[in-house]
């Protein structure tokens, strides 16, 4: 059996984005910048889709900006922000210590270029606190960017709050949110959210297409120079195909959230439910605030990755963390940020489901995982010395 359980770092397209997108590579493959009327029907598709994006997020058209992915709207809205902030003497950054590579290097960045930043502790149960966020703002503060949900252990930030409070101090906030987007509901009026980054390939639209809304006002800065596209702020020519798909495909998973939750979680409660049966198990992250798709945990004595292989071999696509992070071997920085030892984070799995997985699957890897977690404590020199007493569990 094959199971597709990393959802979090990337979908499939759906069938409704890959039918309304192939016509934009085929058949109205013009220029949408250019001026006669093949060209003109690519530019329309692109009005029509900033107009579908801006409603699944209650903005309006003008404020959607195409980019190449999350990554980038991560980039220009800090970056807009830090200048925005500098030109009035404020060079201060708040965010938190679980962001996405995405925001934490550009902020590293801004960091050497003589900003500060200050970076907010998620607590064990990766949820920041409200609290924290208005202890940390200060008069020279320029921005809040803290995520939406996180990718690693799927929590659910109090966007509504934050939001409400840096609206209220006049502080410019913004979100990552491509965990969200399409999974939960998305309202920027009423949450108060002045810049937000999406990303297609995390709901069911191709890979290199996203959007970051930035509200009327918001003056952004240009990551990438060139052309006048949208709105001057952000040039090439526009990937209309991808931005099509990525329009049908978020209305479409906006237009079908409820069934789509009510699919995801039960799957998702088993999985915390037998899992957690493995002795010395952990799970990561608050299960009260929480994406419906994402289970995170963590198990004593073993590797991430050797899980991984071994869950490869029985068809199950899986992660350790983020696709970010992989490949190095240090643990994940946010298993680190919510206090769990490094011989502990080291253990982690990340199964994250979507509507298209089936109970069958869940099943077969509830079969799966208990057994290679066993075989690989069997021959793990840390678990031998835990059963002997010669080193304390630590969960
Ligand atoms: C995937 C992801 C990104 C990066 O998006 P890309 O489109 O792959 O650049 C940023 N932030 C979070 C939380 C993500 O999960």
């Amino acid at each position: 059996m094959f199971v597709y359980a990393d959802n979090a770092a990337t979908t499939s397209v759906s069938k409704a984005a890959l039918d309304a997108m192939l016509p934009y590579l085929t058949e109205y493959y013009g220029n949408p910048s250019s001026l006669y009327a093949f060209g003109q029907k690519a530019a329309e598709a692109l009005q029509e889709a900033r107009e579908t994006v801006a409603k699944c997020i209650n903005a309006e058209p003008r404020e959607i900006y195409f980019t190449s992915g999350g990554s980038e709207a991560d980039n220009q809205a800090i970056i807009s922000a830090a200048k925005l902030g500098a030109r009035k003497g404020k060079k201060h950054l708040i965010s938190t210590q679980f962001e996405h590579h995405a925001v934490l290097h550009t902020l590293a960045k801004l960091e050497k270029e003589g900003y500060e930043v200050t970076l907010l502790d998620p607590h064990s149960d990766g949820v920041i606190r409200v609290e924290d966020v208005a202890a940390a703002i200060r008069p020279d503060t320029a921005l809040v960017t803290i995520m939406f949900a996180n990718n690693e252990i799927g929590t659910v930030q109090p966007i509504a709050e934050i939001g409400a409070l840096c609206r209220e101090k006049g502080i410019p906030f913004h979100t990552d949110a491509v965990q969200a987007a399409g999974h939960m509901p998305i309202d920027v009026k009423a949450m108060n959210i002045d810049m937000l980054s999406m990303s297609g390939h995390k709901f069911h639209a191709p890979k290199g297409v996203g959007v970051l809304y930035a509200r009327r006002g918001m003056v952004l800065t240009n990551i990438i120079e060139g052309g006048a596209q949208e709105r001057g702020k952000r040039a090439g020519t526009e990937n209309v195909a991808g931005i099509v798909a990525m329009a049908v495909a978020l209305k479409e998973s906006c237009e079908h959230m409820e069934e789509n939750t009510a699919k995801i979680i039960p799957m998702r409660d088993k999985l915390f439910a037998e899992l957690s049966k493995i002795p010395h198990s952990k799970i990561n992250g608050s299960l009260e605030h929480h994406v419906p798709g994402t289970v995170n945990m963590c198990f004593e004595g073993i590797e991430g990755e050797s899980l991984l292989l071994l869950l490869d071999d029985a068809g199950i696509c899986a992660s350790s963390g983020s696709a970010c992070t992989s490949g190095s071997l240090d643990p994940s920085h946010v298993l680190l940020s919510i206090g769990l030892p490094h011989e502990v984070a080291h253990g982690s799995l990340r199964l994250s489901i979507g509507e298209y997985n089936t109970m069958e699957q869940i099943d077969h890897i509830i079969e799966t995982v208990p057994k290679v977690v066993s075989y690989l404590r069997g021959m793990s020199p840390v678990w031998d010395e835990l059963q002997k007493g010669e080193r304390p569990h630590l969960i």
